[in-house]
C-alpha cells in the first residue's frame, strides 16, 4: 500500500493541521483520566449534552435528537446521540481508553533519606522502567480532604514551575548495573522522585529537609501528610506534544496510547449531526492494568446508563437493552505496535502496521493460540471493508508482532461479551508505552475520517 502522504492534495493540509493542533492541545490539558474527562464534558455541554442525571431528575423524556452523557467517578464518561431510527435496531459504538502508563504514589508517599526527600511510588500499566529515569516529571492529580474539599495539583508544565525527576546512576560506577536482565535495569522499588534537598530553619527535628517539604505543601497547596492517603497523584513526563521530524510528519507525544484514538472519537462524535442510528462514546479508564473497577470498561456503568435511556424512553427492560446491545456495532480503538525497521525481527512483516498507511484493523488481538482475544465476525468485517471502501478511507489488516511474541489486551471483548458486534481497530504507534510515543499526522486524519464514517453509516 503507498505512503498516505502521496494520495492527500493541498487542500485538505489545512484541515489536518487544525486537526493536529487541537490534538496537541487535548495531549497537553489531558494527561490524566480525570483531565482528559473534564475537557470532554466541557465540550460536550457547549454542543448542548445534558447529564443523564439531569433527564432523571428533570423527568425529560428521552427521543430521537436528544444529547446525553454519563460521567462515571470522573475517569470514565459515555455519550449518546439518538438517532432517528428506533433505538432497538442498535448503536454505532466507539470505545476507546484514556488511562496511561506512568507513575503512581503510594499511599504515604514522602519520605527522607540522607537529606534527600522523595515520594515513594508505585509504577501503573507496562513500562520499561529504565524508561522512566533521568527525565523531567510533572505532578498531576487531585487530594480529596477530608471534608471532601478538592485539591487539583499540576506542577511542572509550567517554565515558572518545579519539576520533578528519578534519578539513575552514573556510567563510571554502573557495570553491575548494566550487567543485569533489562527489566532489572531499574528495580521498581526504585523509581522514587526527587523533591527537595532544602532543610527547614530553625529546627531541632530530624528530617528537616522533608519537614520543609511538608511546609511548602501546607503553606501553598493546604496539604498536609496525611492527605496523600486520600489522593490520586501521577507523575507524567513534563513538558508538550510537539511535531516530531525535519518534515514535521509526526506527532510526538505522552500518553498518545490511547488518546490518539480518544481524541479523534470523540471529535468525530461531535462532528456527526443528525444521525439516523444512535450513536454512543465510550472513554473508560484502567485498561493497562486489565481493564477491571468501577471506572474501567467492565463496569456496570455503560449498560446501566442504556437502561437508564430506555426506561427515559418509556422502553421494557430488560429485553430492550438486549435488543439494541445484540444490534450494535462497536470499533474498539487502541493504538497498535508500528512496524520499526531497528526492531524487525519481532514483527512479522505481512500482518504488521505501519506508519502512514492508514487505520488498523484487528480482526483478533492476544498471541500464543489467540488467547484472550475478541476474535470479529467475518460478517462484521465484510460490512465494515464495504462501508470504508465506499467512502475511500485507507486501512490496513495487522496483528501485533509475530505469533509466539506479540499480542496485548484491549477492551474490545468486554461489549462483546454482552453480544456486541466489535473490531479491534486503532492507529500504528511507535515508542508505545514510553514515556514519549510517536503517532503519524496523516493516519490520525485517517483514523478521524474512519470514526465519521462508521458512525454515519454503520
Ligand atoms: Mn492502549
Ligand atoms: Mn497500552
Amino acid at each position: 500500500m503507498t505512503n498516505l502522504w502521496d494520495k492527500y492534495l493541498s487542500s485538505d493540509e489545512e484541515k489536518i493541521n487544525n486537526l493536529i493542533t487541537n490534538y496537541k492541545y487535548f495531549l497537553n490539558h489531558g494527561k490524566t483520566e480525570r483531565e482528559c474527562i473534564s475537557q470532554v464534558i466541557k465540550k460536550a455541554e457547549e454542543q448542548g449534552f445534558k447529564s443523564l442525571d439531569y433527564y432523571i431528575t428533570n423527568k425529560i423524556k428521552i427521543e430521537s435528537g436528544s444529547k446525553i452523557y454519563v460521567e462515571n467517578m470522573h475517569k470514565a464518561i459515555a455519550l449518546f446521540v439518538i438517532g432517528k431510527d428506533d433505538i432497538e435496531m442498535g448503536m454505532n459504538i466507539l470505545g476507546v481508553h484514556i488511562d496511561s502508563p506512568r507513575i503512581d504514589l503510594k499511599a504515604t508517599p514522602l519520605y527522607e533519606k540522607e537529606n534527600l526527600a522523595y515520594f515513594n511510588t508505585h509504577y501503573y500499566g507496562g513500562i520499561k522502567k529504565y524508561q522512566w529515569v533521568t527525565l523531567p516529571l510533572a505532578m498531576h492529580g487531585v487530594i480529596v480532604k477530608k471534608d471532601g474539599t478538592m485539591i487539583n495539583l499540576n506542577i511542572g508544565e509550567n517554565l515558572a514551575e518545579p519539576l520533578f525527576c528519578i534519578t539513575d546512576l552514573l556510567p563510571h560506577l554502573a557495570q553491575k548495573q548494566l550487567q543485569k536482565e533489562g527489566n532489572n535495569i531499574i528495580e521498581g522499588e526504585n523509581l522514587d522522585i526527587l523533591i527537595g534537598s532544602k532543610p527547614v530553619k530553625n529546627s531541632k527535628d530530624c528530617n528537616l529537609v522533608k519537614e520543609n517539604i511538608l511546609k511548602i505543601l501546607q503553606e501553598k497547596y493546604n496539604i498536609e501528610e496525611e492527605d496523600f492517603i486520600s489522593s490520586e497523584i501521577e507523575f507524567v513526563p513534563a513538558g508538550e506534544a510537539r511535531d516530531c521530524g525535519l518534515d514535521k510528519s509526526l506527532v510526538m507525544g505522552y500518553g498518545q496510547d490511547d488518546r490518539v484514538c480518544a481524541y479523534t472519537s470523540i471529535e468525530a462524535f461531535f462532528n456527526v449531526e443528525n444521525p439516523p442510528k444512535t450513536i454512543s462514546c465510550i472513554l473508560v479508564d484502567k485498561e493497562e492494568i486489565g481493564s477491571v473497577g468501577a471506572s474501567s470498561m467492565k463496569s456496570k456503568f455503560y449498560l446501566d446508563a442504556i437502561d437508564e435511556i430506555c426506561s427515559l424512553m418509556n422502553k421494557p427492560l430488560p429485553i430492550t437493552t438486549s435488543r439494541i446491545l445484540k444490534n450494535s456495532k462497536m470499533l474498539s480503538s487502541d493504538v497498535n505496535a508500528a512496524y520499526d525497521p531497528l526492531y524487525a525481527n519481532v514483527m512479522d512483516k505481512a500482518t504488521a502496521s505501519y506508519l502512514n498507511k492508514g487505520v488498523v484493523f484487528c480482526k483478533y488481538t492476544g498471541s500464543q493460540g489467540k488467547s484472550n482475544s475478541n476474535d470479529a465476525n467475518a460478517e462484521f468485517l465484510a460490512h465494515i471493508r464495504k462501508i470504508m471502501d465506499d467512502a475511500k478511507i485507507s486501512y490496513q489488516v495487522s496483528e501485533l508482532g509475530k505469533v509466539d511474541i506479540g499480542g496485548g489486551g484491549t477492551i474490545a471483548y468486554i461489549l462483546a461479551n454482552e453480544n456486541v458486534e466489535v473490531i479491534d481497530c486503532g492507529i500504528a504507534i511507535l515508542n508505545m508505552h514510553a514515556p514519549w510515543e510517536i503517532t503519524s499526522k496523516i493516519d490520525i486524519y485517517e483514523v478521524y475520517k474512519c470514526y465519521l464514517t462508521f458512525l454515519k453509516n454503520a
